[in-house]
């Protein structure tokens, strides 16, 4: 999987006729390695950690191409914070939210899938995609507020 994201996005750059930097390379790999849903800054504070010479306007700049690239699904978080992962266009899953710590929970449920393709149906909708975030509070935060 992330060859093939590799591939994507050097096919994009080549498209876009965009040079390959060694500082492009470096972020995409770090972006790959982890399954995480970033922010820029934490994003940035990885890279940081191995290569101190690039700066987060470069990680921020980086991550939009990954988007532009589709191989990176930008999601808005309840606060408002943005996050990033690495996905493909045929790769999907959906998220739980928790509105304290900002954790996040991957899950895929077919019912949901099948009554979400149901309801754009019935409206007359041919379903391109979605956006499912459940929000709430996560099992951690819940068990810290009893204490
Ligand atoms: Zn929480
Ligand atoms: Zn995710």
């Amino acid at each position: 999987m992330i060859l093939e994201k590799k591939r994507l996005f050097d096919a994009y750059a080549a498209k876009q006729g965009l040079r390959s930097t060694r500082q492009r390379d470096v972020i995409l790999d770090i972006f790959l390695s982890t399954h995480e849903h970033l922010s820029v800054e934490e994003l940035y504070l990885k890279v940081k950690a191995s290569h101190p010479g690039i700066g987060q306007a470069t990680v921020y700049r980086t991550l939009k191409l990954f988007v532009d690239a589709g191989l990176a699904r930008e999601m808005t978080l309840p606060g408002g914070q943005t996050r990033y992962e690495h996905q493909l266009a045929g790769e999907h899953h959906d998220h739980l939210i928790c509105t304290r710590c900002n954790r996040i929970v991957e899950f895929e449920d077919a019912t949901i899938e099948r009554l979400q393709h149901e309801i754009a149906q019935r409206h007359g909708f041919r379903l391109t995609g979605h956006k499912m975030q459940l929000c709430g509070i996560c099992p951690a935060c819940s068990a810290a507020e009893i204490q």
